[in-house]
Order: structure tokens, then sequence, then C-alpha cells
């Protein structure tokens, strides 16, 4: 689908995966004018395609637009190009772990040099069938902090999902990976303390009054809508959620003092990751055994229930497809 100032929406095609062409002169090769969006479909046990919380996903490519001065696709659009896609391709999606991950995107494609938001744009979607994220089992990953780099301050574009936040983060958790650790951790970009999110993923701590913790949406980070998903099952577990600032200084502190019991990753891709040992430049600690915790591992299976139409879906998450 391609938007422009005149026309606006227009020329929607599905066609056979293809390159296109691009001018060397478009915009989003130089200002980065650019966001997308990450999502599955998912076959349940039986054998019904479904997604997981679109309009989520739709919701928040707006914001995203609205961020970074794009127009704002309207989601009945989304939904439908994602769904049209996913009927063509739902041969593609396998019975048991496996997915089909879906990509749709929004790049600015006048061709212009000069700092401005562009007058045409082209929207995508994209697809690829996906395994299970972790082979053999979910195993605890290992998390390298970063107090080097920071990946987005206030009044940033923290909170928007688009290509620069990944762009600035990469040196980040390619040096994460030089350290032998899955993932990289960020922390504020005001006063290096306050833990934001991962590179890919938002993270959570469990302490061990049983309650949960997890960095506040206060602009810098991105709203997950696995972080969003649990901190709904937790509360209706009867779980105490507290959205609050949590320091590295702390985390160090009930690590050690055994105040935190575990803690946890998660997103679209792996959905919940028990985070077992965290790195940083003065050493590094472990969180309880350095396994994934039991709660952790109960609000996992909980909502791979819901997303594989095993548990009931009493918030209408999952998104049935029709004509598949
Ligand atoms: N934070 C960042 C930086 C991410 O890239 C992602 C993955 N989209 C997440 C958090 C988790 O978001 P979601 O649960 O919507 O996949």
């Amino acid at each position: 689908v391609r938007w422009s100032a005149d026309k606006g929406w227009h020329s929607a095609e599905i066609t056979a995966r293809a390159p296109f062409p691009v001018d060397p002169a478009s915009a989003v090769l130089h200002y980065a004018q650019e966001i997308f969006e990450g999502m599955k479909a998912y076959r349940t046990a039986d054998d019904k395609v479904v997604l997981f919380r679109p309009e989520q996903n739709a919701r928040r490519f707006g914001a995203s637009a609205e961020r970074m001065a794009m127009p704002v696709l309207p989601e009945d659009i989304f939904m439908q190009a994602v769904e049209e896609l996913v009927r063509i391709d739902s041969a593609w999606i396998p019975k048991g772990e496996g997915s089909l991950y879906l990509r749709p995107f929004m790049f600015a494609a006048e061709t212009f040099l000069g700092v401005r938001p562009a007058r045409e744009y082209v929207f995508c979607v994209i697809a690829s069938p996906v395994g299970p994220y972790f082979k053999g089992g979910a195993k605890a990953v290992t998390l390298w902090v970063t107090e080097t780099y920071t990946r987005a301050a206030q009044g940033g574009t923290g909170a928007a999902k688009c290509g620069g936040n990944y762009a600035a983060s990469l040196i980040a958790q390619a040096e994460a990976v030089g350290h032998g650790c899955d993932q990289v951790v960020f922390l504020d970009a005001a006063e290096h303390r306050w833990v934001e999110e991962l590179g890919g993923m938002n993270v959570f701590f469990v302490m061990n009054d049983g309650s949960l913790v997890t960095p506040p949406l206060t602009g810098t980070i991105l709203p997950g809508i696995t972080r969003d998903s649990l901190i709904t099952l937790a509360r209706d577990n009867g779980i105490t959620v507290n959205e609050r600032p949590y320091s590295f200084d702390e985390w160090k502190a009930d690590a050690a003092s055994g105040k935190l019991r575990e803690a946890f990753a998660c997103g679209t891709a792996a959905v919940v990751a028990g985070i077992g040992t965290v790195r940083h430049a003065g050493g590094e600690f472990k969180i309880g055994n350095g396994e994934t915790g039991f709660l952790t591992e109960k609000l996992r299976n909980d909502l791979v229930g819901i997303q594989r139409g095993k548990a009931s879906d009493k918030h209408a998450w999952v998104h049935p497809l029709a004509g598949v």
C-alpha cells in the first residue's frame, strides 16, 4: 500500500516476494524515516490459524508513525494486509511450537534530499516461518548491562518501534554478544541508574514476597504487548505488579540478599525467557540458582497456553482467522 500527500492511501497489492526498486535519493536511506512491527500467526492444537492481539500492533504502529512524522495507517488497512498475507501463506504455519513471523513496516519513499517529513510512503508486510525460539527447551539467558551506551532519552524515540532505535543499539548488542551474553540491558540516559529494557525485550523482576516489578512506561521504553499481557495475567492470578523505577544498584543488592527471587525477559519472539546470569563491567551475579524460576515458568505456560488455544482466553486476545 502506498501513501502520498495528494492521493492518500492507494495502490494496495499482494505479490510474490521480490526486490523492489529504491531510488538512491529515497528519504528513508538518508533520514531513516521507518517504522515496523513484529507479530506472529500460530496454528492451534485444533488446527485454527490465529493472531495474538493484532489490534495492539496496529495501534502501536500508529503511535510510532505519529512520533516519526509519518501518516497514520488506518487500523483496518493494517489488519486487512496482515490477515490477507496470513491466509495466502497459511500452509507455512507449522503445527507445534513454530509460527509465522510477520513484519509490517513503513518507510519514506519520496525522492528528495532535505530535512523534513517525506510526502510519499510505502507500507508493506512480509512473512517468514520460524521454529521455536529456544531449541532444546527454554534455557535461562545471560545478560550484559551496558554502562557505555544508552538506548533512548526523554523526548526521543524510545517508545516508537522505528529502525533508528535498533541502529543505535546494535553496537551495544554486539558488545553483549562479545561478552558471551544473549542480550544487552539498557539503563536510562539521564542518570545511567534505572533499568529500562533489553535490546529486543522488556524485563520483569520477581521479588521474594511474590510481587512483580517492571520498569514503568515513561516514554523511553517500548510498550511491549507481551509485557502488557503478562501484567494482566499476573493480576488475574492475584499477583501484585509494581510498575516502578528499579535501579541497577537495587538489582545487584536484591540478587545478593535473596530479596530478588527470579527475573525474566519478554517479547513476541521468545515470549518469556528466564534470566539466569547478569554480567557487567564490574563482574557478574546470578539470580536465584541461575535457572528459570517457578513463577517465570508458570506465566510463560499461561501465556503460551492462551496463544496456542489450550487455555481459556478470557480477555479475547486470540484473533481467529476465518477462511483458512
Ligand atoms: N523492547 C524492545 C526494544 C523490542 O524490540 C521488543 C520487541 N518488539 C520488545 C520490547 C517487546 O515487545 P513485544 O512484546 O510487543 O514484542
